[in-house]
């Protein structure tokens, strides 16, 4: 596999090199230089293949000889665990649930796959690393979970104090072992502050491998196309035109189903959900692009992104095209109280709990399907986290206290674990010049 940098003044790299570097020198993303597209067979038979299957078959295509074909098998097997089903919520709507893994967000699906992949290569290459990583909430649960025991890796994820949900912080501070979590006093943009500062540290960097564990990595794209292509297997039965709802703030989620397209899934449209941080979809409006600083806050809080970092991989993908792009993207946005509605519709009308992004993703669908009501579609929403990760909001909008899964509850009794720090640098470099490996 070659990948290029968007801003193609970097050169050309091949898988391995673009994981461990994160970004290009020239600061641009890391793109495959191929997208082939999946043999006719694969599309004609689809509906008999597992998710994992579908998988293998997405990933040979795109990442070639650089992992044999065995030890892929066993990448994947081990990385995603987990299944991710289409569940009907009324005629002609589904939701596709990402959160059935081990932090129950479908950040589980990128970061578990990087984690099995950056392990294999260490392993082969007798090399150890160390991955730093600012969280202000979901990312750093995944991660967490996603590098847990993984040999040669040392995993440092910096959390504001205070910022950060109960459940999120027991995620990140009850794992231990190769996990350390360190917590800021001061906001998330101090911890990414301090993050970057250690990058920059020749020092430091003379002295460890470090590494990023962020959505911009190739390996976090790549098996977030996995699951459009499981759903459309699930779907393909009834024969119809497919819209995907994904509730965006990054942009990754949305970015890899567009992959899956150019690798030839069939008939199928997307919907860029956003909050009021709606840069692309007053993009795909008006083809003006005017980032959001700062971004400002909403109770879908996980989306709170001013400027998405994968816009550039996405006008990449249509040759910088804005009326290419609108042939397949549709732009819309909620405000919270719009959001809190649709929490609440879902639930008075299907008895369905969907957290607060899920619900932009429903709401998204719901507008473009009355619009749209002559084509006759199928449209599915994607639901990015479970409910009870956001308890506070579910309780207020709904009214009561919904069901905690017994996965989420235990975690509530375990112990935090973590080092309080202040926001400063030099703490920090002593901190991680002790405990690096
Ligand atoms: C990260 C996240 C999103 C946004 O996904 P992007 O790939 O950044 O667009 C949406 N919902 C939840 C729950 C998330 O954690």
């Amino acid at each position: 596999m070659q990948l290029y940098s968007t801003n193609r003044i970097s050169e050309n790299v091949g898988f391995e090199e673009a994981i461990f570097r994160g970004l290009p020198p020239d600061n641009g993303l890391y793109m495959p230089l191929n997208i082939p597209k999946l043999p006719q067979s694969f599309w004609d038979n689809i509906e008999n293949l597992s998710l994992n299957e579908i998988a293998f078959e997405i990933c040979s295509g795109l990442i070639g000889d650089d992992i044999p074909k065995d030890d892929l098998k066993t990448l994947i097997d081990q990385a995603i665990d987990f299944e991710a089903p289409v569940v009907p919520i009324k005629e002609n709507i589904y939701c596709l649930e990402l959160f059935h893994g081990s932090s129950m967000a479908f950040k589980d699906f990128g970061a578990r796959f990087m984690a099995a992949v950056m392990s294999y290569f260490l392993k082969k290459s007798q090399k150890s690393i160390n991955i730093l990583v600012a969280t202000s909430g979901d990312t750093g649960g995944a991660v967490a979970q996603g590098f847990f025991d993984k040999e040669n890796i040392s995993v440092t994820i910096l959390y504001p104090a205070g910022k950060v949900s109960d459940i999120q912080e027991k995620q990140l501070t009850t794992l231990g072992k190769n996990i350390k979590a360190l917590e800021i006093d001061g906001t998330f943009d101090d911890c990414q502050a301090l993050v970057k500062q250690a990058f920059l540290d020749n020092d430091l960097r003379g002295k460890f491998n470090l590494a990023s564990a962020n959505s911009i990595n190739i390996a976090r794209l790549i098996p977030q196309s996995f699951y459009y292509v499981a759903a459309y297997a699930a779907l393909k039965k009834n024969g119809k035109k497919m819209v995907f709802s994904v509730p965006s703030g990054n942009f990754g989620n949305l970015t890899a189903g567009l992959l899956a397209i150019k690798m030839g899934m069939p008939n199928t449209t997307f919907i860029a959900a956003t909050n009021i941080n709606k840069v692309v979809p007053e993009y795909l409006e008006s083809g003006v692009y005017s980032p959001i600083s700062p971004s400002k806050s909403t109770i879908s809080n996980a989306m709170d992104v001013g400027n998405p970092s994968n816009f550039p991989r996405m006008r990449a993908l249509f040759g910088d095209s804005l009326s290419d792009m609108k042939g397949y993207v549709k732009g819309c946005y909620f405000d919270d109280n719009q959001t809190r509605d649709g929490i609440k519709e879902l639930y008075e009308d299907y008895g369905y709990l969907t957290c607060p992004h899920s619900a932009i993703g429903y709401l998204g669908l719901k507008e473009f399907m009355d619009k749209n009501s002559s084509d006759d579609s199928l449209g599915v929403f994607l639901s990015t986290a479970h409910y009870a990760k956001f308890l506070p909001e579910m309780e207020s909008t709904l009214g009561f206290l919904p069901e905690i899964p017994e996965r989420l509850e235990s975690l509530l009794s375990k112990t935090k674990v973590a080092v309080s720090m202040a926001n400063d640098f030099e703490d920090f470099k002593s901190y991680l010049n002790e405990n690096l490996i």
